[in-house]
Parts: structure tokens; sequence; C-alpha cells
């Protein structure tokens, strides 16, 4: 029998990473467009009509949310998660998951190395995934993960696109569902000799 440790968690609306910093800005390498600073928060973030309860998964683990996101994780008392109000709208949060989690490196690709900066310019980590019986899997971490929410330590993807992966525990998962929260796409978390 399979046992699930948890999920990655993905957004239906993935495609405003690129409002969250502007092209030219200085806080990114003139080589290979990646954020230079660890904690950069955009409050004045102008972003589209939310569908759901989250928008994409900006740099340094940080999520756009809805106030019932937040008071979720507030009544669940999930610790270390930060919520902090963007200028320009009453219902949407910044939600900082500062809970780290490392990841197996032996199953991420990087490509070339920026000659500005010295960072790959492109991370993947296809090895991750496993189907079995046509269901896909993930195997990106092989510690326990408690009830929470978590940021990988790796950010993946590349220039503008780059973010960590959030991931939660399978029991935040069945009370996200409870709660009627919109907007989640899942891949199981299992062990990585599977
Ligand atoms: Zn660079």
């Amino acid at each position: 029998m399979i046992k699930i440790k948890g999920y990655e968690l993905f957004f239906k609306d993935e495609d405003y990473k690129t409002e969250w910093i502007s092209k030219n800005s200085d806080l990114l390498c003139n080589g290979c467009e990646r954020l230079l600073s660890d904690n950069y928060l955009n409050t004045q973030v102008k972003l589209p009509k939310m569908k759901s309860d989250f928008l994409a998964l900006m740099y340094g683990g940080v999520t756009i949310c809805s106030t019932d996101f937040k008071n979720f994780v507030e009544k669940n008392n999930y610790k270390n998660n930060d919520f902090i109000k963007l200028d320009n709208y009453s219902d949407r949060y910044i939600f900082q998951c500062k809970n780290v989690i490392s990841i197996d490196k032996e199953l991420i690709d990087f490509t070339d190395v920026c000659d500005v900066c010295n960072e790959p310019i492109s991370i993947t980590s296809k090895k991750r995934m496993v189907m079995v019986e046509k269901k896909r899997y993930s195997k990106i971490v092989n510690q326990n993960i408690e009830n929470n929410f978590y940021i990988t330590d790796v950010a993946f993807g590349s220039k503008l696109q780059k973010a960590p992966i959030l991931i939660c525990s399978e029991n935040v998962l069945i009370n996200l569902k409870k709660e009627g929260i919109k907007g989640l796409t899942t891949i199981p978390i299992v062990d990585l000799e599977l």
C-alpha cells in the first residue's frame, strides 16, 4: 500500500509571478534575471481578480491568498505562517510560510550556471515524479511532514518564474477541503523508495 506523507500544492491562477516585480528592477540579476533578495515583499502589487482563494506562489515562498484562507490558518493554529495585507485590497494578503523543508538534492536537475551571479539559471526536478497505476506521485522530501505548511529550500523554474514549492500534510489538506478553500491542485508525496 502506498503511504502518503503530504502534498505539493499548486494553484490554478498561476500566471502572475511577473507582476510581483518589474522586469528591469535593480533587484534582479543582470545575467539570469533571478531575484537577488531573499526577503522581497511587494505590498503594492496590482493583481487581477482572484477566482479562487490563491494566486501563484511568488518568490521567497510567498503566495497571495484570500481572507478565508488567512482565517483558516489562524483558526487551526498552524504555526510560523505570516500574513501581510496588500495595500490596494481589503481582502487579499501575502501568505509567507516560514517552515522550510529541505528537499533531497539528488532529485534536482541544474542547468548552466549564470556568468554574473554564479547561481544555476534553471532548476527542475523531473526525477522526483513517479507514476504508480497511472497516478502521479512526488518523492520530493524523505523526512516526515508534520501537521502544517512548508516551503522548499530550493526555488524551481528559471528567471522571473523561480519559486519554491508549497507543501502541506495530509491532515491540512483534509481540513482545507472541509473548509471549502478553492483553487487547489495537489500532487501526493511518497517515500523515496517507491
Ligand atoms: Zn544571475
